[in-house]
């Protein structure tokens, strides 16, 4: 006989089935509701019609939803719907307050950039944070802590040399405070000053102090032609050392006579990978990198045979652009092979007179240089754990600051089907946030950060090209931060919703 608690909890699982079978709530004053959308949801599973409801910074909820009278309706009808882009490297911070609209990455559907890369990092990254917190900008934004930045601050200017155990002593304690102001681990920048003369050791305790608070190590290795592979296998050692996961930047084989060995790259990447070390990359679609003058010479050996070998295996002078070139600005946007004909010299000479005058004054220099190949690319970009990068700026002279992710949709996606849309929609959101430890983004699900855009994956593209870098794309439709609007097909809204993503957050 059924008693009356019996009844009672008849009644209220009647009534609790009845509210599941409410149509959906009508949206609220404020929601948004995105309809008809084929929502791409970042996991990689195959793209589904469905109606996305946003409710403040979140993804409120998924399904057949009903417009509700209060509500802003987006119709998505033909558009893809997917999380928002999470660029894993980034130069994007560099004048951010100044533009802060960021223009050049939410044109491409970036909504979380992540700095402090190849060993450089704003220090303290608190006030970095302080500042972005008080004035915020278009775009959330995390960061590593750069090695580079560190061993600056405690060697100065005597850096030519290894650290002592009292210096590395003195980085790790900067490290740590780096750490708890939120850094997401430890990069490193092997091939530039002064990180180039540190040992490995010194590089290994380092990343012990960011595996201790469960950071990560990501990495422009030692080299990306003559020795990739010493500096594959470095990168691999301090996974397995220290046991911490490791990031290859923007994974590439820089030299003719690497060409064509990607495969043998990732079988050595999936055999570490066998062996427990949580190692991943990241690489951006284009054949030709940007850097400095002296990043050829990794012995710092500015010397005519030295610079023979760079000039012809690495960076042949008519692919190579001047990007900057503080004592004679005119240069920019010429090409190594133009100005050594305007000075009446060979290419080499050119070179290294270019190095010894921007050096006289510490004037800033950099190059763009064409030395990888699509195929490379292509199947770096296929390997189950790359991720897209952007390695992109605000204003600078590579079109990747503009176009990167636009440019793997339309080129690895559409034209030469390298990826599926899903697994590329992946590679720039949920496996980005996986790489970099970041939660609650990367994902269309309810209750995740609103960070959202909508594109035409028949037109999406990148314009941007080294002659005219700074063109937005087309085919973005509409780009949310944390449930608000930074970007329509007209341009930036002038929102500034972005925040900082501290490590273990989202
Ligand atoms: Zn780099």
């Amino acid at each position: 006989m059924p008693d009356a608690v019996t009844r009672l909890n008849a009644a209220l699982a009647a009534l609790a089935l009845l509210a599941a079978c409410e149509p959906a709530s009508n949206g609220q004053p404020g929601d948004l509701l995105f309809t008809n959308a084929r929502l791409i949801d970042g996991s990689g599973t195959p793209s589904r019609v469905a109606d996305v409801r946003v409710r403040g910074d979140r993804i409120w909820e998924i399904g057949n939803l009903t417009v509700g009278e209060a509500e802003t309706e987006v119709d998505a009808t033909g558009f893809v719907l997917a999380p928002g882009f999470i660029d894993t490297h980034s130069h994007h911070d560099r004048g951010l307050r100044r533009m802060g609209d960021a223009l050049a990455a939410v044109s491409q559907s970036i909504t979380t950039i992540i700095a402090g890369q190849d060993g450089g990092s704003p220090l303290p990254l608190a006030d970095f944070y302080a500042e972005l917190e008080a004035t915020p900008v278009a775009v959330n934004i995390a960061a590593y802590a750069g090695h580079n930045s560190l061993r600056s601050s405690v060697m100065g200017e005597d850096f030519r040399r290894e650290a002592t155990p009292a210096e590395v002593d003195e980085m790790r304690t900067l490290l740590r405070r780096e750490l708890d102001a939120g850094a997401l681990g430890l990069s490193t920048g092997l091939e530039y000053d002064p990180g180039i003369y540190s040992a490995t050791t010194e590089v290994v305790a380092l990343a012990r102090e960011a595996a201790a608070v469960g950071g990560r190590y990501i990495s422009h290795m030692r080299s990306e032609d003559r020795a990739f592979f010493d500096a594959l296998a470095e990168l691999l050692h301090i996974g397995r050392e220290v046991g911490i996961p490791v990031q290859v930047s923007h994974m590439k084989l820089a030299m003719k006579s690497l060409w064509g060995r990607a495969d043998e790259v990732l079988a050595l990447l999936d055999s570490a990978r066998a062996e427990g070390i949580d190692v991943t990359a990241d690489v951006y679609p284009y054949e030709f990198w940007q850097s400095t003058m002296t990043v050829l010479f990794p012995d710092r050996d500015f010397r005519r045979e030295a610079a023979t070998f760079a000039l012809e295996e690495l960076a042949p002078p008519e692919g190579m652009i001047i990007a900057a070139f503080e004592p004679e600005p005119s240069y920019v946007g010429m090409t190594l092979a133009e100005v050594a004909e305007r000075r009446g010299k060979d290419a080499v000479t050119v070179y290294l007179e270019l190095i010894a005058e921007a050096d006289a004054i510490d004037g800033r220099e950099s190059i763009i240089a064409r030395s990888m190949t699509t195929a490379d690319i292509a199947s770096f970009l296929s390997w189950p754990f790359t991720n897209v990068s952007s390695d992109g700026s605000l204003a600078g002279r590579h079109p990747r600051g503009y176009g990167a992710f636009t440019r793997v949709l339309a080129q690895h996606v559409r034209v030469r089907g390298d990826l599926s849309l899903e697994t590329a929609v992946r590679k720039m959101t949920s496996l980005a946030a996986e790489n970099t430890g970041l939660t609650g983004r990367g994902t269309i699900t309810e209750g995740a950060f609103a960070d959202i855009v909508l594109f035409d994956p028949a037109t999406v593209s990148d314009r941007a090209t080294p002659e005219e870098p700074n063109l937005p794309s087309v085919g973005i439709v509409g780009v949310w931060v944390n449930g608000e609007r930074v970007y329509t097909d007209a341009g930036t809204t002038g929102n500034r919703p972005g925040r900082i993503l501290r490590r273990g957050g989202g």
